[in-house]
């Protein structure tokens, strides 16, 4: 059958080629729009009579314009856009603050179960148990490395899981007649989710500084705090790659001017297993499971930032929530009648991840969890001292945590900025380092190996960067300025592709 059997003119034809730019053995991939014509499909189906009787004024008009492509053709499209795209499967991806580390096959095998791949979100209770049952477990397990007294599981990223730590910060002081506070703390060092989850929620945001060593300075947070401070939003360890040494103070500080201290759990991957930010002083702190419990970030499946909550903030937390009824689980479904601030999601959370995560916890155990958090902080503490001698560490006196935080000073006079610096990295074959965050120090470039990189790797990482800037030193600004020449896409507008986003295909007529 072809589409046009049912009246409807045949798509546009036009003759699309791949297109090749750079040196690039990467073919750019033209839409299905443009490989494949509306005139036929992929399928053979019978004609069938359209009655149009029952649609009445909403049977459509105009043609359909699908693209018509055979499973092969379909197949090779989206395998040719996954080569386009770097990947933690593909190489080192020192990307930092996101904790770009494999993603280990047992988990996938675990998660593609059927009973827990398959499970829909409303599915009568008693058929579901097994994996309600990893969701309580994952929680448990949460709460004991955290040492903290609840876990919201329903948010679905990191930023997600600051909207809710904050709603339950906003509800217990309302609860508690502190309505009036409207003030919001947060690191000059912080990540940009920080000052906007507080402002989203109507909060003030005020900035802290941080010292010369690039921690936060807890006589800045003591002259700010007031009885119109909500909460501090402290990230630890710190974007800087830096454990904060005044944390428990700063703690008490906040909660003796009645405020709660919300963190910013993103860098846990440094800590778990070794310190429990319970013991800490945190109210409430988001986990991303993405990054530290190893699944899929963003492209690759979605993300999940369970919440912790301290005991003062236990009762706002959200529902559902899993809990046991006479050797059941169940899940506490409504608010009514509770402090619970309500529903962030429509259901449970990200099931797939949670399977995903609760895999990695425990085949790693708790030793297990505690070395692969000392080792990413010994990979990172390898590649400072690798890179140390050419690139400019402003923090470099002090050991790191999981990162490693260099800034543009050793470029200085080359006429190659961060961010061609970079560039220049995707034609060695690496993803770029973080860039321009944090916004304490200039031209940053934060970079974080993890604990999957063995010694090679970082190795054949650290030759890379040392040899780029001595070609960077040596005067082959080309190199960089006009780089990447071997990606399929060279230098893009991104501000243009931000601003006015096409995000429709639009057929030429
Ligand atoms: C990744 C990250 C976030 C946000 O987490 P998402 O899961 O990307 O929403 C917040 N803070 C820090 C420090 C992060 O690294």
């Amino acid at each position: 059958m072809s589409m046009n059997q049912q009246g409807r003119p045949t798509g546009v034809k036009r003759s699309v080629t791949n297109s090749f730019e750079g040196a690039s053995l990467l073919p750019l991939e033209p839409l299905l729009f443009e490989i494949g014509a509306t005139d036929h499909t992929g399928v053979d189906l019978p004609d069938v009579e359209l009655s149009s009787a029952r649609l009445g004024a909403f049977t459509r008009q105009s043609p359909l314009d699908l693209p018509g492509l055979s499973e092969p053709e379909a197949m090779r499209h989206y395998v040719r856009l996954s080569r386009l795209n770097y990947s933690i499967d593909a190489g080192l991806y020192p990307l930092g603050s996101c904790t770009m580390k494999h993603n280990p096959r047992l988990n996938e095998k675990m998660a593609r179960l059927p009973g827990f791949a398959d499970v829909h979100p409303l599915q009568p209770i008693s058929t579901v148990q097994g994996a309600i049952g990893v969701i309580s477990e994952l929680a448990e397990w949460l709460m004991v490395l955290t040492n903290t007294s609840a876990v919201a599981m329903s948010p679905k990223a990191g930023a997600h899981g600051e909207l809710c730590g904050m709603m339950a910060i906003h509800a217990a002081h309302i609860a508690n007649g502190e309505g009036h506070r409207t003030i919001v703390l947060v690191p000059e060092s912080a990540h940009g989710t920080n000052p906007a989850t507080a402002a989203f929620l109507g909060y003030k945001v005020k900035p802290i500084p941080a010292k010369a060593d690039g921690t936060v300075d807890i006589s800045a947070v003591e002259e700010a705090l007031s009885s119109d401070v909500a909460a501090i939003m402290l990230t630890n360890p710190n974007t800087c790659g830096l454990f904060e040494p005044d944390v428990k103070k700063i703690a008490d500080a906040v909660h003796k001017a009645g405020a709660y201290f919300y963190c910013d759990g993103a860098n846990f991957n440094a800590i778990m297993g070794i310190a429990r930010p319970g013991d800490l002083g945190i109210d409430a702190m988001h986990i991303n499971l993405h990054k530290t419990f190893s699944t899929p970030h963003g492209g690759g499946g979605p993300g999940a930032g369970p919440v912790v909550l301290s005991k003062a903030l236990a009762p706002f937390a959200p529902v559902p929530f899993v809990r046991q009824n006479s050797g059941k689980l169940e899940l506490a479904e409504h608010a009514q009648g509770s402090k619970s601030l309500g529903r962030l999601t429509a259901f449970h959370g990200q099931m797939g991840m949670f399977t995903r995560a609760l895999t990695y916890m425990l085949s790693h155990g708790g030793d297990g969890l505690a070395q692969a958090a000392n080792d990413a902080v010994l990979n990172a503490n390898y590649l400072k001292a690798r890179l140390g001698a050419v690139f400019s560490m402003p923090f470099g006196e002090q050991h790191c945590m999981h990162e490693v935080l260099c800034d543009d000073d050793f470029l200085e006079g080359t006429g190659v900025t961060t961010l061609d610096f970079a560039k220049a990295m995707i034609d060695e074959g690496y993803h770029p380092m973080t860039m321009y965050f944090p916004l304490v120090v200039h031209g940053a470039m934060l970079i974080e190996p993890t604990e999957s990189e063995s010694l090679k790797a970082l190795d054949a990482f650290a030759h890379t960067m040392l040899e780029l800037a001595a070609a960077a030193k040596a005067g082959d600004t080309d190199r960089f300025t006009s780089a990447p020449h071997k990606a399929p896409m060279r230098r893009l507008d991104e501000t243009g592709a931000a601003r006015n986003p096409k995000l429709k295909w639009e057929k030429s007529r």
